[in-house]
């Protein structure tokens, strides 16, 4: 039995697990794939206060950090998805893929969000086959090659400067006329040499054999569709898709509250309305997803649980 059982172990789960370990809670970790999240496949970690600007800090680095410091305050990690929650009873119960079940006097939910499709015709068919969702993981593959970026966050800017690292030519199709980067990051990506933005423009289909070679895109202003084809020589292109996130939040629905979108409503203390469960970082009902909230998010639960977990009999 644990005092605490946190269900995800990106940057959010690794501060909770800190904050409660030095509180000497006895403390669960449960993470489903590798440490740091989204955040873990990020190359260069620029605005976490403290990250190692110049020595190029990355997200693997930067969270590698965060899991030692939970360990050495005492945090046991246990690598398996979680299949069925019953946040509920007391203790709460947690099923894991290999059946395990483990209990928990208070749980916190630290699933962060994954990557938004596109939902275009092409999209899935070419999944792996030269459209990704993770440059970190792609990017050496289009050495030399054309990349289109779709999106106009952070996430995509700041992909697609990395890509060009890699790529002969990157583009981000932007479906309106405005981004929603930070200044300093589009500052970036207009000094990089080989990198443009084609404004107003959305990718309609993508089309390849075996590897994407056609793109159909739409001016969203005049309704115009034009086809796209890779370079002759290349036979190939890539499209990197940055289009948002949605919540990881399927398995507790029905049990906490949550909008429309699948967002757990939290408090202040990042309560939900189950006592003793919290939610925290990307999965939460939030106006700010960055590593520095989800750290911040991680420390007010663990400290409200070390409060509150004495009310139990
Ligand atoms: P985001 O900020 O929500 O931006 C999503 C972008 O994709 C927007 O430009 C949006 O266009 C566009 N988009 C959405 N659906 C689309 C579709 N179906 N087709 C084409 N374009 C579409 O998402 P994000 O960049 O993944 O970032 C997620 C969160 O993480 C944000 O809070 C972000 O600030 C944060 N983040 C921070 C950093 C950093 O601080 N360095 C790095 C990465 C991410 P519209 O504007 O038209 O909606």
């Amino acid at each position: 039995m644990y005092d605490l059982v946190i269900i995800g172990g990106g940057p959010g789960g690794l501060s909770a697990g800190l904050y409660a370990g030095r509180a000497r809670l006895n403390t669960l970790i449960i993470e489903k794939g590798s440490i740091g999240g989204q955040i873990g496949i990020t190359d260069s970690i620029e605005n976490y206060p403290g990250s190692l600007v110049g020595e190029h800090e990355s997200g693997k680095t930067l969270t590698e950090r965060m899991r030692k410091q939970a360990e050495h305050f005492g945090c046991d990690f246990v690598f398996e998805d979680v299949v069925e929650v019953d946040l509920k009873s007391q203790p709460k119960k947690i099923t894991l893929g290999n059946g395990d079940v483990v209990e928990g006097k208070s749980v916190i939910i630290a699933t962060g969000a994954s990557p938004r499709k596109l939902n275009v015709p092409g999209e899935k068919e070419f999944s792996g086959k030269g459209v990704s969702y993770c440059a970190t993981c792609d990017a050496n593959f289009f050495e030399d090659f054309e990349v289109f970026v779709v999106g106009g966050g952070n996430s995509a800017v700041e992909e697609a400067i990395y890509l060009k690292k890699f790529a002969r030519k990157v583009t981000i199709v932007v479906r309106r006329d405005v981004l929603r980067c930070d200044a300093v990051v589009k500052e970036e990506a207009d000094n990089t040499e080989g990198l443009e933005f084609m404004y107003n423009t959305s990718i309609k289909e993508i089309h390849g054999d075996p590897l994407v070679n056609k793109l159909i895109l739409v001016d969203n202003k005049t309704g115009e569709e034009s086809e796209y084809l890779a370079d002759e020589d290349d036979g190939l292109m890539g499209v990197f898709v940055f289009v948002g996130t949605d919540p990881q939040s399927e398995i507790f629905k029905g049990q906490v509250e949550m909008t429309d979108n699948g967002n757990i409503i939290t408090d202040e203390l990042m309560r939900t309305n189950i006592p003793l469960v919290y939610a925290i970082g990307d999965v939460r009902d939030t106006p700010l997803r960055q590593v520095v909230t989800a750290a911040s998010d991680g420390s007010i639960a663990a400290v409200t649980i070390e409060k509150e977990i004495k009310t139990l009999k």
